[in-house]
């Protein structure tokens, strides 16, 4: 219903609005959300354009806001910004630095909050709940602000987090979004897609960030997408990496670790493999259902070209076993 969803977009905007005068007007949102980003190395510049918040500690501040300005209880909770509790609504961001979530065309569909503090025990970030404006599945953090310069730049770069893509944004580096915290999906694919051709992944330095890249290559592929992989040293996430690296090296750095998938593949599982002919054969084989994936044929043999020429082994091979998989799929 295109009534209720306007009503929604509506709430969702008032939400976004306020979470940012707080941040910004009021003393508990000066004191602990505006000095929480700085610490961050965020400038003022960045959080008001990506209308970064703050959610106050009392149980019901911005419901009593809201329902005082005439936004309806509905709405309020139908957006998941509020949650109905018989007659004691409540809200459901409190204490949390707020990243509004925007559609490619700038609508409010939902938020991230982030905790302050860094307890481990605690969820870092609560999000709100799927609801008939935002499916998550579908969206991708960061992409209005993105999408001229992704179109312009012919690439998009691919992170994890909301951090990822405002760290980036203040070095200079503005085609970028994240799937945040979701794994990536065929929606998000098909949004960079009407942009650009080209991904670059950029997923975390840890064991979770390498598994998550992975997954995502065949997705891209598939999409009929080009995409490179580019890793970072182990602890680090493109937003540390950012905060502590200048503009120029972190250009170089993006330059020259930026792999196809072979490449990135063969680098990662290489040494294991290649005094284990069984490990080796596994890896060759992952790579081809990889290249299988490609709808371009002439795409496909010049992976299997290039696959030969790093595993050293025969073209005809790799392609006997691509044509197996190819047949499978029709
Ligand atoms: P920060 O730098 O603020 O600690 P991060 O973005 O590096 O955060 P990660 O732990 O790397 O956080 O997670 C990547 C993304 O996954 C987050 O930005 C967030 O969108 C999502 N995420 C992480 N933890 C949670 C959680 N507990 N619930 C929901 N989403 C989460
Ligand atoms: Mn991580
Ligand atoms: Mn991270
Ligand atoms: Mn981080």
């Amino acid at each position: 219903n295109t009534d209720v969803r306007e009503s929604m977009y509506l709430v969702s905007e008032f939400a976004k609005t306020y979470f940012h005068n707080t941040l910004l007007n009021s003393e508990e949102g000066k004191a602990i959300g505006y000095s929480y980003f700085k610490e961050r190395g965020f400038t003022n510049e960045t959080i008001k354009k990506f209308g970064l918040g703050y959610s106050p500690e009392a149980w019901d501040a911005f419901t009593k806001e809201a329902l005082g300005k005439g936004y309806k209880l509905e709405f309020l909770e139908s957006t998941g910004l509020t949650i109905a509790r018989e007659d004691r609504p409540f809200d459901r961001f409190k204490s949390r630095v707020m990243f509004p979530i925007q559609s490619m065309s700038g609508r409010v569909l939902g938020f991230g909050g982030r905790i302050l503090t860094n307890d481990k025990k605690a969820a870092k970030y609560l999000n709100s709940p799927e609801s008939d404006i935002y499916h998550k599945s579908k969206v991708l953090y960061g992409i209005f602000q993105a999408k001229q310069a992704i179109a312009k730049l012919n690439n998009c770069y691919l992170v994890e987090g909301y951090t990822d893509v405002i760290q980036f944004n203040q070095s200079g580096i503005e085609n970028v979004v994240a799937s945040s915290g979701t794994a990536l999906t065929p929606d998000q694919i098909r949004l960079v897609n009407r942009l650009t051709k080209n991904i670059t992944v950029l997923f975390d330095g840890d064991a979770a960030g390498l598994r998550a890249s992975i997954r995502g290559i065949d997705l891209i592929l598939e999409e009929g997408m080009n995409v490179k992989v580019c890793t970072f040293p182990d602890g680090d996430d493109p937003d540390s990496f950012a905060k502590k690296t200048s503009y120029d090296d972190l250009v170089l750095y993006l330059e020259n670790n930026a792999k196809d998938f072979i490449q990135f593949k063969a680098s990662l599982l290489m040494n294991e493999a290649k005094n284990d002919p069984i490990k080796k054969a596994d890896l060759i084989r992952d790579m081809v259902v990889s290249i299988s994936k490609i709808p371009d044929r002439i795409q496909r043999e010049i992976y299997i070209q290039e696959c030969s020429r790093i595993m050293d082994i025969s073209e005809q091979v790799l392609l006997s076993t691509l044509a197996q998989l190819v047949q499978k799929d029709v």
